[in-house]
């Protein structure tokens, strides 16, 4: 029996509580306390465990520094700019070379039919606090890693500044230049190679949903039924002026991956 375990952005910027993210989700404080204790709890069996990492630098096109308005002024976070705003002049990038990728980006994402563009508190960037693990969840997974003598599998996403990366699997927008913007086999090839996936991180209505739904999309349809949602270990963006109704989106992702065949239990309920 081979049960894995895939963690999507348990970083201290998306934690609420003594975290203190500078983006941080309501509730996942909580999320990650109960998820270490769940690996603790589970970790001799354990298989290998896969870990997502949010990775900006601040030159990002989610972050207000990428952006101007009319006047010259940088967007506050949370601030939706769509193909419109774009297009009308309400807002351009602030480095006059990337003006085309703006124009280009934001009406990808609305042919796609994706997420706007939300201007994001920076987080995540490389090198800063914000960027690690929970650190009770890190210490869990630290606890697997000597007890069991195997490597955590990191990856790394987000670095490439001119695309949000929302998704694990892949970019927002694909960047045909950049390799890490496109679809990565070795998560495919960490749930096919396993007979049970728990899946757990924030948040619910972001990084985790697109990385989930991409896996599932690329996974042949019967093995969904290997993925185990720990749905007491994830939590929504909350909802925003001018924003799309997270919280709801978020819990409808999983009733609908539900019904695709995937698990889902609270982390409590959850044995192997
Ligand atoms: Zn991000």
């Amino acid at each position: 029996m081979k049960f894995r375990l895939l963690v999507i952005d348990p970083q201290r910027d998306f934690c609420d509580g003594p975290c203190a993210g500078s983006l941080a989700v309501p509730g996942a404080h909580a999320d990650m306390v109960r998820l270490a204790a769940l690996v603790n709890r589970l970790a001799p069996d354990i298989d290998r465990i896969q870990i997502t990492l949010d990775s900006h630098q601040l030159y990002h096109v989610a972050n207000p520094v990428w952006w101007i308005d009319a006047d010259g002024n940088p967007p506050p976070p949370f601030t939706v700019i769509s193909a419109a705003g774009v297009e009308a002049g309400q807002w351009r990038a602030r480095n006059p070379e990337s003006q085309g990728h703006a124009l280009f980006y934001v009406r990808e994402l609305a042919r796609k039919g994706n997420y706007p563009l939300t201007v994001w508190p920076p987080h995540c960037l490389i090198g800063t606090p914000g960027h690690a693990v929970h650190p009770e969840l890190m210490a869990a997974l630290l606890g697997w890693a000597g007890r069991t003598a195997s490597p955590l599998s990191f990856i790394t996403k987000g670095g490439n500044p001119g695309t949000e990366h929302y998704s694990a699997f892949r970019a927002e927008v694909e960047d045909p230049g950049d390799p890490a913007t496109g679809p990565n086999p070795a998560m495919l090839r960490f749930i096919e190679e396993a007979d049970l996936v728990a899946i757990a991180g924030e948040a619910k209505s972001h990084c985790v949903r697109a990385t989930v739904t991409d896996l599932a999309d690329a996974l042949a349809p019967g093995l969904l039924r290997k993925l185990v949602f720990l749905d007491d270990c994830s939590s929504p963006v909350p909802a925003f002026p001018g924003g799309p109704d997270f919280p709801a989106i978020g819990a409808q992702f999983v009733r609908d991956l539900a019904a695709r065949g995937m698990q889902v239990v609270d982390s409590p309920d959850f044995t192997v």
